[in-house]
C-alpha cells in the first residue's frame, strides 16, 4: 500500500482525515484522523463491522461529502476537483437508475457526461457493454435488470474514460458465486490496466484472493493488525506424523506458534504460504517423520473477527 517508487505520485493521499456528521442533538464521529497512502496498481479491501466508516470514506474520497478536517488528494489533485473526479469511478452501495432507460442509454448519458465526443461514447458504450457482458441486455430497460445486471451496469459507468482509481463500496451484496467470479474477473482486467482498485466490506471472505492488501476500520479509526499478522496468525498448519515418530521438540517450534501437539501430529500457526518449506525442513531436520502437510488459511476476515473480539482491535 505504501509501496511503490518515492516519487510517484500517489493514487490517494490522505492525511488525518475526520468526518464528523452533525444534525440533531448528536454528533457522529464516523472517521477521526485517518491517514492512508495508496500506489498504483493495487487492490485493496476495506474491511470493518457495520458503522465502521467504510462509506463515509470512500464518498470523502470520492469527493461526494466534504471532510471536517485533514486532506484528500487523489492522483495529486484535491479530492472535490474536477481532475480528482475524472480520475475515478465510483459504485455506492446500492446504485439507482432510472427505471425506463436502456443500459446503453444510461452508458451513454454517462459517457457524455465525461465530455467524450460522439465517437468516442459509442466506441466506450460497446467496450464496457462487452467487457461487463452485458451485450444481450443492451437494449432492455434496467427496470428489469436483476440485482446482478444492476451492478455489472453500474461497473460499466464507474469504467467509463478508463479511470485510475475505482471505487466499490459492498460490491458483492446481493450477488450469486456466479457474480462474485464474474466480479473478481472484471477487477483483475481493471487491475492489469494498472488501475487501483478499492472494495469495501463487512465480509471479504470471497473476495479475498483478489485483493493485494487490506485496511481495516475500526470506530472511524485505521486499525493496524500487521504486527500480529506477521505473527503467525493468518493459517493453521496441520502436520501428520508416522507413529511413533519423535516427539517434537518445544523451543524448535518457538517461533511457529504451536497450537495443538498430539503423536498423531501437530498444528502449527504460520504466516502465510511462505512459512511451510521453513517449517517443515526444520522439523525433518530435527528427526520428525511427517506423512501428511495441510495448510488450512484462516480468511482474513476471520482473523479480523478474532483479533478483534481478543481486543486488539479497539
Ligand atoms: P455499513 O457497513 O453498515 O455500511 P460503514 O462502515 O459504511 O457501515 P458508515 O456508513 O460510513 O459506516 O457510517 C459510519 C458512522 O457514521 C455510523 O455511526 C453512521 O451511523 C454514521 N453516519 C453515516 N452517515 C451519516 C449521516 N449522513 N448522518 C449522520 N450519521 C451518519
Amino acid at each position: 500500500m505504501n509501496g511503490g517508487e518515492k516519487d510517484a505520485v500517489p493514487v490517494i493521499e490522505c492525511r488525518e482525515v475526520t468526518k464528523v456528521y452533525r444534525g440533531g442533538k448528536t454528533a457522529v464521529r464516523a472517521l477521526d484522523r485517518v491517514s492512508l497512502r495508496v500506489s498504483g496498481g493495487t487492490i485493496i479491501g476495506l474491511i470493518g463491522p457495520n458503522g465502521a466508516g467504510k462509506t463515509t470514506f470512500l464518498s470523502l474520497i470520492a469527493g461526494l461529502i466534504f471532510p471536517t478536517g485533514g486532506t484528500i488528494r487523489v492522483c495529486g489533485h484535491p479530492a472535490r476537483s474536477l481532475e480528482a473526479r475524472r480520475s475515478l469511478g465510483y459504485i455506492p452501495e446500492s446504485p439507482a437508475f432510472l427505471a425506463r432507460y436502456s443500459a446503453r442509454a444510461m452508458l451513454e448519458y454517462h459517457a457524455a457526461l465525461h465530455g467524450l465526443s460522439r465517437a468516442a461514447i459509442r466506441e466506450e458504450t460497446d467496450r464496457l457493454l462487452a467487457q461487463l457482458r452485458l451485450e444481450e441486455y443492451a437494449d432492455r430497460a434496467v427496470g428489469g435488470f436483476s440485482l446482478g445486471m444492476r451492478q455489472r451496469l453500474a461497473l460499466a459507468i464507474a469504467l467509463l474514460d478508463r479511470p485510475r482509481l475505482l471505487l466499490l463500496d459492498e460490491p458483492s451484496n446481493g450477488l450469486d458465486p456466479l457474480g462474485v467470479i464474474e466480479l473478481r474477473q472484471v477487477l483483475l482486467e481493471v487491475q492489469r490496466t494498472g488501475a487501483t482498485v478499492i472494495i469495501s466490506s463487512h465480509r471479504l471472505g470471497e473476495l479475498e484472493r483478489l485483493t493485494s492488501d487490506y485496511v481495516f476500520l475500526h470506530q472511524g479509526r485505521i486499525v493496524e493488525f500487521a504486527s500480529e499478522l506477521a505473527a503467525g496468525q493468518m493459517g493453521r498448519l496441520r502436520i501428520e506424523l508416522l507413529p511413533g515418530s519423535p516427539l517434537v521438540a518445544e523451543e524448535l517450534l518457538t517461533s511457529y506458534r504451536p497450537l495443538e501437539m498430539s503423536e498423531a501430529g501437530l498444528v502449527v500457526g504460520v504466516g502465510g504460504v511462505q512459512d511451510v518449506p521453513r517449517v517443515v525442513s526444520s522439523l525433518v531436520q530435527a528427526g520428525v517423520q511427517i506423512t501428511g502437510v495441510a495448510l488450512e488459511a484462516q480468511d482474513i476476515e476471520q482473523t479480523f473477527v478474532r483479533l478483534y473480539q481478543e481486543g486488539d482491535g479497539s
